[in-house]
């Protein structure tokens, strides 16, 4: 399922471009245009899921796959044992994409708690 009003549908379609990390059957990655540390990559499923609030109870493969597309994008990148997973769910806490993706930030020290 896409929706055409989804900017990262549109990546998914490549009707706009992105710089692409990783690209499998279901979960695409590509770098944030705005990156919040050395390494900042998105890391979405090809289908259109609003958030992760939003994945259904049956989606364990889905997110196994969005996981394993997380720690690959964190050993290529060269990060690999020291990365940040986030994402954002609501406008309340920061998401303006309403396309599930995950952050996969790393390169740089990390302080807790986030902003
Ligand atoms: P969030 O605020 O958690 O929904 O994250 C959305 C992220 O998408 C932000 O970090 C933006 O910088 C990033 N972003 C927005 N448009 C693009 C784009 N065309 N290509 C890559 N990243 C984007």
């Amino acid at each position: 399922m896409t929706d055409p009003d989804c900017l990262f549908c549109k990546i998914v379609s490549k009707d706009v471009p992105a710089q692409l990390v990783l690209d499998r059957d279901d979960v695409l990655a590509f770098r944030d245009v705005n990156p919040q540390a050395p390494t900042h990559v998105l890391v979405i499923p090809k289908q259109h899921v609003a958030s992760l609030e939003a994945v259904p109870d049956d989606g364990g493969q889905l997110l196994a796959s969005l996981v394993a597309a997380c720690n690959e994008v964190a050993r290529e990148d060269g990060v690999a044992g020291a990365y940040r997973l986030v994402t954002n769910i609501g406008r309340g806490a920061g998401q303006s994409v309403d396309h599930l993706h995950l952050h996969v930030l790393g390169g740089r020290g990390m302080t807790w708690p986030p902003g």
